[in-house]
């Protein structure tokens, strides 16, 4: 059992340069733009944060990983069911958003402009992401079956739809091109 106490903040540049290592649990009940994006009153329980700070092809580089079950309401049969998330994301460090084009596709941008970042809203940011637009059940646990809900039913819960806000943008910027 994990039970490390946090940081609020780190200094993400130099957690990289340092090659620093960090695991411990935040709550869920602190975040709330999370807690609204759940529609529950009370947040409970907690995320599991694991961060590993280097540095790679000259990019600073934080990989974090998370683990945490939040609670959604399903919007097919609107009964409350468990979100489990299990994610990890390598976030490219960069001092503005100019820079953005240059990073490896490999990475998601974290741009840093303070000293230091708050890691519990960095956590909250990655979990937001993690949360589908639209939240169902699996289909046997939902008591309304898919064949009377046809619509787009697998990319709902596909974790491509959801993450790689970039991917997306890459994608546009071709088509514009
Ligand atoms: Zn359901």
């Amino acid at each position: 059992m994990i039970n490390r106490q946090l940081p609020k903040t780190i200094d993400p540049f130099k957690f990289a340069q340092s090659r620093l290592f960090l695991k411990g649990e935040l709550a869920l009940g602190k975040m709330q733009r999370l807690q609204e994006a759940c529609q529950v009153e009370e947040l409970e329980g907690l995320v599991e944060v694991e961060l590993k700070g280097f540095v790679e092809q000259g990019i600073e580089v934080i990989k974090a990983e998370f683990k945490s079950i939040l609670p959604l309401t399903c919007q097919r049969c609107l009964q409350p069911f468990d979100l489990k998330i299990e994610t990890s994301v390598t976030l490219g460090l960069l001092k503005n958003e100019t820079l953005v084009e240059e990073l490896p596709a490999s990475y998601e941008a974290l741009i840093v402009t303070d000293e230091l970042i708050d890691l519990s809203s960095l956590v909250e940011d990655e979990l937001l992401l993690c949360i589908p637009t639209i939240g169902i059940h699996p289909q046997v646990a939902c008591k309304i079956k898919a064949n009377s809900w046809q619509f787009g039913e697998q990319n709902l819960n596909s974790e491509e739809t959801t993450r790689k806000p970039f991917a997306k943008l890459a994608n546009l910027k071709k088509s514009i091109e």
